[in-house]
């Protein structure tokens, strides 16, 4: 069932128009996110459904009601949707203590007392702040600040959550922390969470289901694994990704029955049919679909090392094959590679072959037995 839904909802500044009309449906209690460069229209998108933002036209209903309606002009202002929030900048009164932070709300809403210091102890427990109730804002480090805001949301039990960027200013050790934490925060109230990021990392860790947004325009509604796995178009593919995917330019024949791929001079037997026959195509391989040979076997190309970079449990190679740079993932600790010359053997299951005319991908006509692996 859908808890949120956008139905042609646009957004114009000025001239501009940032969202064209856009059609989104959330479920209830999944962790979505919207995922996208800057200027994509997240914080647009989320600030809409917030309810901070006044939509041009289209309609938006939250749990069944309708708090929008460029219709009618129904506006339900942010106080009156039932939200919680998280943002970047948590948001604290820096005059208010903890404890004030977290219950203000439940007390402007007339919660019985009982309850309230009930939900307080339960959302402080759930963060590790028990014993800083006293303290204000200015005498926590940021990661006990972020908590706080947190907190806040535990003690507030609104069903829908919506956070942007709410990572961004903590390190790294915090930030993996609190991805952890704010995934079972929305798990454990059972909330439907939207949350905003241009951190793909974020993205595939935290989410149920990721909408990768461009130009305003939603580009792929797919889980982590379809989003990383089976990219909707080139964008999505370049974008999601870290070391980036390898792009190479290719041609298209059929043999066989079976779709063959060209790559300078070598073929690579795909193990599925595509609908598109032949022709130029653009080709594109995860860096970890990549294996090194001292000598050539099927499915290699010619390359040369040129950087290796050991990441700890991962090693990342930059090569460049007969002038095209690509990137190798190594799932080990390598300081150093033996030869510069080596042979780059390409998974066939991991091709993925996009038209280069329209970015969009060749879809298989035979069952998709790609990728299936990992799933
Ligand atoms: P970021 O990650 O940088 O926050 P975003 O994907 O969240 O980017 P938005 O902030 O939603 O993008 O902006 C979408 C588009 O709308 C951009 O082109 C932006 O310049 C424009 N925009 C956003 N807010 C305003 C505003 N108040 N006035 C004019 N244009 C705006």
């Amino acid at each position: 069932m859908s808890e949120v839904t956008l139905k042609g909802i646009t957004k114009s500044y000025g001239g501009h128009l940032a969202i064209p009309p856009l059609d989104l449906e959330i479920p209830k209690g999944k962790f979505v996110t919207l995922l996208g460069p800057s200027g994509c229209g997240k914080t647009t998108t989320l600030r809409i459904i917030a309810g901070l933002e006044q939509p041009s036209s289209g309609e938006l209903s939250l749990g069944g009601r309708t708090v929008y309606s460029g219709e009618t002009g129904h506006f339900v202002p942010p106080e009156k949707r039932g939200l919680g929030f998280i943002f970047q900048s948590y948001a604290l009164w820096p005059n208010m203590k903890v404890d004030r932070n977290i219950t203000l709300a439940l007390s402007q809403a007339g919660r019985p007392k009982a309850e309230i210091s009930e939900r307080l102890a339960e959302a402080l427990q759930k963060v590790q702040l028990q014993g800083c109730g006293e303290r204000f804002p200015s005498e926590l480090s940021g990661g006990q600040q972020q908590r706080v805001a947190v907190a806040r949301l535990i003690a507030a039990r609104n069903a829908i959550l919506l956070m942007d960027e709410p990572l961004s200013n903590l390190d790294a050790v915090l930030r993996t922390e609190m991805r952890t934490e704010l995934k079972r925060l929305s798990r454990d109230l059972g909330a439907t969470t939207i949350y905003v990021t241009h951190d793909q990392v974020e993205a595939l860790t935290m989410s149920d289901i990721i909408v990768v947004m461009k130009d305003g325009v939603i580009q792929q509604i797919g889980s982590p694994y379809e989003i990383y796995h089976q990219p909707a178009n080139l964008f999505v593919a370049e974008f999601i990704g870290d070391p980036r995917v390898n792009l190479l330019d290719g041609e298209l024949f059929e043999r066989d029955g079976r779709s063959v791929l060209r790559l300078r001079e070598t073929e690579i037997v795909l193990p599925y049919m595509l609908a598109q026959t032949a022709g130029p195509v653009r080709v594109a391989i995860r860096p970890e679909r990549l294996t090194l040979h001292d000598r050539p076997t099927a499915n290699t190309l010619p390359a040369e090392v040129d950087v290796v970079q050991p990441t700890g449990s991962q090693t990342i190679l930059s090569l460049s094959a007969r002038g095209t740079a690509m990137t190798a993932l190594i799932p080990r600790f390598v300081e150093a590679w033996p030869s510069r010359k080596v042979w780059l053997e390409l998974d066939p299951a991991g091709v993925m072959v996009f038209d280069p005319a329209t970015g969009g991908i060749a879809r298989p006509v035979t069952t998709l037995t790609r990728h299936v692996d990992a799933a």
